[in-house]
């Protein structure tokens, strides 16, 4: 099969794409290097069956020739990370809705599968954890950026939904929960390579809130597969499924395990919210899936334990050496925890 990935080069993109082509299959990956990078993909530019297209995904004369070309579609390209979506509204709006109008709209001229990367984001400030996949959604005010992504997010679905109910277009959505491993970048957000990345260098651990909030991280190496049986099985066509762990750790934990693992001097300190992002910013206090419909379709569940993915995230990041920028914004009284 002939896959066409956007957002190849990007951190789940490229780890999506390498065991697409130790399957047997041919990748093409379209990416247009906002926040995907050549790097991820450089291994794999050796491998006669890979092809790179740089070019954005809005650009529909690009996008109808590669889906003439490929058999089935993963939909991953957009605008990703807490601080990015906060820092570039439009940006993140206009990438997430108008790239996957022009996606959906090619898959239906040619009739290919398409499968959507969606987010659990979409289920907001909810608080009633495990999150299924037809839980009611609490998304916050437009005044707050974050919801943007959330807001985005969901239009991709209704739309991705709505052509497989009126133009019987095959379509797979899947919802994905803090997603890890190596390539990830802390740059926009994206915790666990950024406490990584802040205790190798000696810098403060920059907790926001108190801390308490907690997240459930998948290891990128767990989700592959899971988008790969997702796209092989005909039965998950026209639904969504959470893909995601249930182990759930406090950031805080999160912090003093990274500082642990790392061997690192580096102090932990809290970050009140409106100086880490923006003023008012909502964070979610709880994030868990319920995995219970793709248990039940693929008898999939995540076998890679956090203390592997940080492991390895840590291994990646010291063989790479300094220079990954994070931003960081003033810190006005620094509160020492750990
Ligand atoms: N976070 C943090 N320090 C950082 C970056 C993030 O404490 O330098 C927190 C963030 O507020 C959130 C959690 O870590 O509670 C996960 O953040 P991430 O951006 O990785 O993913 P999210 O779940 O927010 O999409």
């Amino acid at each position: 099969m002939r896959y066409l990935i956007t957002g190849g080069a990007g951190f789940i993109g490229s780890h999506l794409s390498e065991a697409l082509l130790a399957a047997g299959h041919q990748v093409t990956a379209i990416d247009d290097l906002s926040t995907g990078r050549m790097q991820n993909v450089q291994p794999l530019t050796q491998d006669a069956s890979f092809q790179l297209v740089v070019e954005t995904i809005t650009n529909a004369t690009v996008m109808d020739r590669l889906v003439s070309e490929c058999d089935l579609i993963v939909h991953l390209a957009a605008a990703v990370g807490v601080e990015l979506i906060v820092r570039s509204p439009v940006h993140t709006i206009e990438t997430n809705v108008l790239g996957t109008e022009t996606v959906l709209r090619t898959a239906r001229r040619y009739r290919k599968k398409t499968l959507i990367a969606s987010t659990s984001e979409i289920y907001g400030k909810l608080n009633n954890v495990p999150f299924s996949e037809d839980d009611d959604s609490l998304i916050g005010a437009t005044t707050h950026h974050r919801w943007a992504y959330a807001t985005s997010k969901a239009l991709d679905e209704f739309l991705a939904l709505a052509y497989h109910k009126e133009m019987d277009l095959p379509v797979v959505v899947f919802r994905l929960f803090n997603t890890i491993g190596p390539r990830q970048r802390g740059r926009y957000g994206m915790v666990v390579p950024r406490f990584a990345r802040q205790a190798l260098s000696g810098a403060d651990i920059t907790v926001y809130g108190d801390g308490q909030q907690s997240r459930c991280f998948c290891d990128v190496r767990d989700v592959v597969p899971a988008i790969m049986e997702l796209a092989a099985e005909p039965q998950a066509e026209g639904r969504v499924f959470n893909v995601g762990a249930q182990v759930e750790i406090a950031i805080l934990d999160l912090a003093h395990k990274v500082k642990e693992m790392t061997g690192s001097q580096s102090a932990i300190i809290l970050v009140p919210y409106e100086q880490a992002t923006e003023q008012g910013f909502e964070d979610m206090h709880r994030r868990v899936p319920d995995i219970g419909r793709i248990h039940k379709l693929l008898g999939w569940e995540p076998r890679i334990p956090l203390e592997r993915s940080i492991a390895d995230i840590i291994l990646q990041l010291k063989q790479e050496g300094p220079g990954d920028p994070i931003s960081e914004r003033p810190v006005s009284e620094r509160v020492v925890v750990g």
